[in-house]
Parts: C-alpha cells; structure tokens; sequence
C-alpha cells in the first residue's frame, strides 16, 4: 500500500474529479495551500465541464477541461483518474480506494455528484435506450444522432429539453414524454413552462405531458418504441431518459455522514462528521437566503460550495451566498433563471423587443422579488437578480414597462410614485 501524503495531518483528499471537486483542488492551489492534495475520480477524463454535453454533443467543442490536464502535476495535485474510492474511515482518517491503496487525510471532500435516474420498466436496459452524465454518454449519443431518424426523450427536464433542441436543429424527428402535466416542472413555472413547449412545438417536437411509462418494446435487443401505461406506443430509434439525477450518498452514509435526499451540510459545506466536508451536487445545503435545506444541481452551486469549502480548509473567510441561478441554452434561446419560485408568488411579465426575448418576475405578496426567469434578456436577469438580493419591494407596474429601468422600479422609487 502506499500513502503519498502519510504524515501530513493537513491533507485534503477530494473524492469525485467533476466540477465541484476540480473546482476546489484549483482553488486551493490558487490560495497557498500548500498541504498535499489527492483527488480521486473514477471517470477516465480529468474535470471537465459538462453543460456542453447536452448542448455540443454533436460537434467537436463538446469536450472542454475545466482547466489544461497537465495543471494537476504541475500544482503538484495528485489526481487519481479510473480510481474509485470505496470507503471513509474517520477514525483512521484514510480513504480506501478500489486499487487497494488508501490516502490519509486531514480533511475529505467528498464532491460525488449524482447518477442519472434509472426507469425501472421491461426494456429500460435495452440498446438504444441511453443516459447523459458522462463524456462516454454523450459521444454514445452523438453516434446515436449519425444513424437514427427518430428520438424519444423521456423527461421534459433541463437534459431532455436541451438534446430536443439539438435533435430538431439536426433534422431528427422527437417525441418528449413527460409524467407532469408540464415540462420543466421542477425548476420552471407554470408560464414559462407553457411558453417554452409552444416554442418547441413550434420548431417541429411533440411533446406529450401525463404520460407514465409502462416500458420499452425492442426487437432484437433493440428500442423500438416506447410504451405509455394507457397503452400508447410511441415509436422511436432510440430513446434518452432524463428524469432526475439521484445523488451519489452511499460512500457518506457508510461513514456515518447524515443524509437526506442528499449530503446534509451547514452554510458552508461541513458535515455532521469531523473532518469531512460535501461540496456539489450531492449536498442537501443551508443557504443563507433560503430556509431549509437545498439540493442547488448546477454549476454556479458547485463553484460556490468550492469556494466555501477552500475558505473553511485554509481558515479564510466563506463570505456570503449568492442567489442562486441557473441557464440553459435550447435553440436560439439563452435561458436565464435566477432565485427560486415561491407557493403563492404573483408574475409580472417585461417584454423584450422580440416575442423570443422577455422577462418573467415572481413577486411575493409584499411585493419583493423571488424569482426571475429571463429568455433572450441578459439585463433582466443581472437586474432581476440584484432585485431578488435587495428585498427591497417593486411596483408591478413599473416593473411590466421595459421602457423603465430596472433601478428605478423599486416601490418608493420618486419614478414610480410621482
Ligand atoms: P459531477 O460533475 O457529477 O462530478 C462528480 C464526479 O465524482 C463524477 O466524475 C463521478 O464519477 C465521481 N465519483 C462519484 N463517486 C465516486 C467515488 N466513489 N470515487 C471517485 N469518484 C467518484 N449546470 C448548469 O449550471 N448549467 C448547465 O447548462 C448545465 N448543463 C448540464 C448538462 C448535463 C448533460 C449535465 C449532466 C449536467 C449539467 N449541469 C449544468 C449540471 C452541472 O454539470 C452539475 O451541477 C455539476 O457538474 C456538479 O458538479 P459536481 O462536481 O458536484 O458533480
Ligand atoms: P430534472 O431537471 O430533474 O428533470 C427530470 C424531469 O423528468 C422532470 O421534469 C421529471 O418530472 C421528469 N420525470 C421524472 N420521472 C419521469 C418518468 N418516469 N417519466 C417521464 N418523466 C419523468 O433532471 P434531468 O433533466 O434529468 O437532469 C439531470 C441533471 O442534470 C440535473 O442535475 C440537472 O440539473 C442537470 N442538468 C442541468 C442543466 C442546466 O442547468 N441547463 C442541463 C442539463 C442537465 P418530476 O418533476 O415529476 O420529477
């Protein structure tokens, strides 16, 4: 067995070389960290960005490194890449590793991210019916697209909406098939929602809500449709399912780390264990802006919980959260949300100078801002996103006129009452 950072009780092992755990060992560096760094990741590929896998997964910009691949050796990071980390063990302070070596510790990042969901149905397992997390599932994918005709997404999510997009704008024929009664459900509201599926529509998809799955027909090994629980079939050459990713707990919960639909750490990363940290998609977090606990999958999440975690490691300061956003990119649509949608929040619409570009503000009953969803409308967002951060209340009416700026919506505004 060896154990390069034996001795060295400051020793960070970040468990996990996506965003959030490449994040960190990056900016740890950048900070004078100067205690030994192992990140294990049992992918092939050093971090990597993964946005681009469901919007470039048929062109050749599809693969970008988070940073050059030789700037781990060069920080001297030690990055254990096809490595799996099996176990924690907080008492010992070593993670066990699946080559049969293990790494002491004085602080683990476990930063695992997700899995995508699995449709346990008949066929769910068949050629053809695929995923997207990975490199490898999106260059599985991009093959699929140079020989199919026709795609069946399964899930109107971020990850199904987005490959839609790319599969219409190649000619492909596509069928959306979401459970709810609206795409994007989870992290969209109602209007954009609806606004969004004409938008598709309109670009050739069909998309079907309330369709549960029953399973998948296949000849030969092959997906040949999919079928609905009320017995509709809807043929297809190949089917991606993307309905939710779950997050990768098991190595926290062996090592007695409390979860809950996620890793359940403080403001700033730390668990209920000493000594080890969660960072990413795999965290149920506190959130100086929010109550309760949240799972934020995205990237401006990941980075800002490696920030976090850098500053609890070298004892510096993890300053306060920012509000949370979110983009995607379908069609001609730059997609743009930030904040999150409250029960009881009332919509003000602020159009833009084109039917693709407006802006959807959610306003709580005393009138400050809980949300913006923004297509095409970059200052609304940057606005609308200080305005969720102000608490300060808006009046509707200013806020609905595009001829009025953003900084002069605010209720007490002299530009509003007169
Ligand atoms: P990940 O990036 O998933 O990294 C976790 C890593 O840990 C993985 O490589 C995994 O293999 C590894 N691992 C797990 N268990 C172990 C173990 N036991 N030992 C060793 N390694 C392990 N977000 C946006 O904000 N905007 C977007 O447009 C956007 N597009 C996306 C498109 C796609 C197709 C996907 C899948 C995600 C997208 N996201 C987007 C979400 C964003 O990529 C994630 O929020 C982000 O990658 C989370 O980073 P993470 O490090 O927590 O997890
Ligand atoms: P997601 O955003 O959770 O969306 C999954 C969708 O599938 C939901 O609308 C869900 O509806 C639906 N669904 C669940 N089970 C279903 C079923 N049996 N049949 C039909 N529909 C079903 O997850 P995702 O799109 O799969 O994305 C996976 C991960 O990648 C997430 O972390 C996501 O944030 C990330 N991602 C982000 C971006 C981005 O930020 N632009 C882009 C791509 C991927 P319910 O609401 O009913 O569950």
């Amino acid at each position: 067995m060896t154990n390069s950072a034996a001795g060295q009780p400051d020793a960070v092992v970040i468990v996990g070389a996506g965003h959030a755990g490449g994040t960190l060992a990056a900016l740890l560096r950048q900070q004078q960290f100067d205690g030994a760094i192992t990140v294990v990741g049992e992918e092939p590929d050093p971090p990597y960005h993964r946005p681009p896998l469901s919007k470039k997964f048929t062109d050749d910009s599809m693969i970008q490194w988070l940073k050059p691949p030789d700037f781990y050796a060069a920080n001297d990071i030690e990055l254990l890449l096809g490595v799996r980390a099996i176990r924690i063990d907080p008492d010992g302070r070593r993670v066990h590793l699946d080559n049969g070596e293990y790494r002491r510790y004085g602080t683990v990042v476990i930063a695992t991210g997700a899995t995508p969901r699995k449709l346990m149905v008949p066929g769910g397992d068949a050629a053809g019916v695929m995923s997207l997390r990975t490199i490898a599932d999106a260059q599985a994918l991009g093959n699929a697209f140079e020989r199919a005709h026709s795609l069946a997404v399964i899930g109107g999510g971020y990850v199904g909406m987005e490959v839609a997009a790319v599969a219409r704008s190649t000619g492909i024929a596509v069928v959306v098939i979401e459970r709810e009664g609206r795409i994007l459900s989870r992290v969209a509201s109602a209007q954009l929602s609806e606004w969004l599926t004409e938008y598709h529509r309109s670009k050739g998809t069909h998309v079907i809500t309330d369709f549960g799955v029953a399973g998948f027909r296949t000849a030969e090994g092959d997906v040949t449709a999919v079928e609905a629980t009320d017995g509709t079939v809807v043929p297809c050459d190949f089917a991606l399912v993307g309905v939710g990713a779950v997050p990768n707990v098991e190595l926290a919960q062996q090592c007695g780390v409390a979860c809950d639909g996620g890793i359940l750490v403080d403001r700033v990363g730390r668990t209920n264990v000493p000594g080890v940290l969660a960072i990413g998609d795999v965290t149920r977090r506190q959130h100086d802006a929010l109550d309760g606990r949240y799972r934020l999958e995205s990237i401006p999440s990941a980075v800002e919980q490696a920030k976090h975690a850098a500053a609890v490691i070298g004892r510096g300061d993890p300053g306060s959260h920012e509000t949370p956003w979110f983009w995607s990119d379908q069609f001609d649509l730059k997609l743009k949300i930030a904040g999150l949608l409250e029960e009881g929040s009332t919509t003000v619409a602020r159009l833009g100078d084109s039917s693709a570009a407006f802006a959807l503000f959610h306003l709580r009953t005393d009138g400050t801002v809980c949300a913006v969803e923004t297509a095409n409308s970059p200052k609304d967002f940057m606005g609308g996103k200080k305005l969720i951060a102000s608490r300060v209340p808006v009046d509707p009416v200013a806020l609905a006129d595009p001829r009025v700026s953003l900084r002069d919506v605010l209720a007490t505004s002299p530009a509003i009452g007169g």
